[in-house]
């Protein structure tokens, strides 16, 4: 029979929330494991310069900082997968089970940390033109349309804060939504409508992302959403900025989860509604999305680890020799 380790805690994400909850669990000798994805780093590798993240005064950018963050982690003694979680299946009070691929990792407690990812349409042609003209990442890829007619799709604080990032380098940005009523707050908006080279078309729908000869986008088709009248914009950038969606895929099932499938958190603790199953950043914060606040509640979600492994009693289905805090191991009978 094969030995089994059981490790103290895993830490599912590579993001800022999921790094930050590794620093000070590694710190608190918990040997946490973090399966940090493919593409770790989060959202913040696809961002260009991070000019609000505490302690960086001339600014920092977002992979750069990521890799620090990391980095933090690791000279406390963290280890890293460098590959995506494939299942997970969660446990009240018992042992949690992550796997990548055909390996298996066990836990006393686990930290979700899988963030969020942004919206898609999910119209023609948007995949297949992603990267070549439809981006979800103004801050990211503005810069790369300078003197060209763009569009940003959305009517949320998302979209005015890309289309006035965006304006700055387009010859022309329309944003289009699909109502006349915005979801953004009046400040915002008042910001974008003060811009000269802004326009807004609602309500209208993108129904088709159109490739020219050079497989770049040259245009959308929109659709009046009451009307129902379609006609083709040129545009050489198209910006989506409709929200995002937590990646609670592997967890909803299990855990509580509210109707946009965010990880529902008890109170002010990170705590779920599951024993030694704790969640944090982006995926349970869909209001204010930030690096310092995902890391913030990271910290918080390492303290709510740490004294759930001090104070709680293990449970019968959690067999194991010691709760010195160390790693330690048991047969894969022991781990059920
Ligand atoms: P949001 O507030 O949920 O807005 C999403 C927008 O996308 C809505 O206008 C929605 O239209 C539209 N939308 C959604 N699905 C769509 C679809 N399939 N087709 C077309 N349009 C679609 O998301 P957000 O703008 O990302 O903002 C999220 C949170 O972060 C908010 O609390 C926001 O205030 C905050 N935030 C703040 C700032 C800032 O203050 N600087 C910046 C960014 C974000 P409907 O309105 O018709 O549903």
């Amino acid at each position: 029979m094969t030995e089994k380790r059981i490790e103290n805690l895993i830490i599912v994400g590579g993001g800022p929330s999921g790094y930050t909850a590794a620093l000070y669990s590694a710190r608190a000798n918990l040997e946490p494991l973090v399966i940090e994805g493919f593409q770790w780093g989060g959202q913040l590798q696809n961002t260009t310069e991070v000019e609000n993240f505490p302690g960086y005064p001339e600014g920092v950018m977002g992979p750069q900082m990521m890799q620090e963050f990391r980095a933090q982690a690791e000279r406390f003694g963290t280890r890293f997968i460098t590959d995506d979680a494939t299942r997970i299946e969660l446990s009240d009070g018992g042992l949690q089970r992550v796997w990548v691929g055909d390996d298996e990792y066990v836990a006393k407690a686990v930290i979700l940390a899988m963030g969020a990812e942004p919206r898609r349409l999910g119209v023609p042609g948007e995949m297949e033109l992603s990267g070549r003209g439809v981006s979800t990442c103004g801050v990211c890829d503005g810069a790369f349309f300078a003197g060209e007619e763009v569009i940003v799709v959305g009517g949320g604080d998302s979209a005015m804060e890309d289309a006035i990032f965006v304006a700055k380098y387009a010859s022309k940005l329309t944003i289009v939504h699909r109502r006349d009523e915005f979801r953004a707050s009046q400040i915002m908006l008042e910001r974008a409508r003060s811009v000269p080279n802004i326009e807004f078309k609602t309500p209208y729908t993108v129904e088709e992302f159109l490739a020219g000869e050079d497989g770049k986008l040259r245009a959308v088709r929109l659709r009046h959403a009451e009307t129902g009248a379609e006609e083709e914009l040129a545009v050489g950038g198209a910006f989506v900025a409709i929200g995002h969606i937590p990646r609670s895929e592997l967890v909803r099932d299990q855990v509580e989860v509210d109707e946009n499938g965010y990880v529902v958190t008890q109170g002010k603790s990170t705590r779920t509604n599951l024993a030694g199953v704790f969640a944090v950043g982006d995926l349970v914060d869909h209001t204010y999305r930030q690096a310092i606040t995902a890391a913030g509640t990271g910290c918080m979600g390492a303290l709510d680890a740490e004294w759930y492994l001090r104070d709680t009693p293990p449970s019968p289905e959690a067999t194991w020799a010691g709760r010195s805090g160390e790693a330690l191991e048991a047969t894969a009978e022991q781990a059920g």
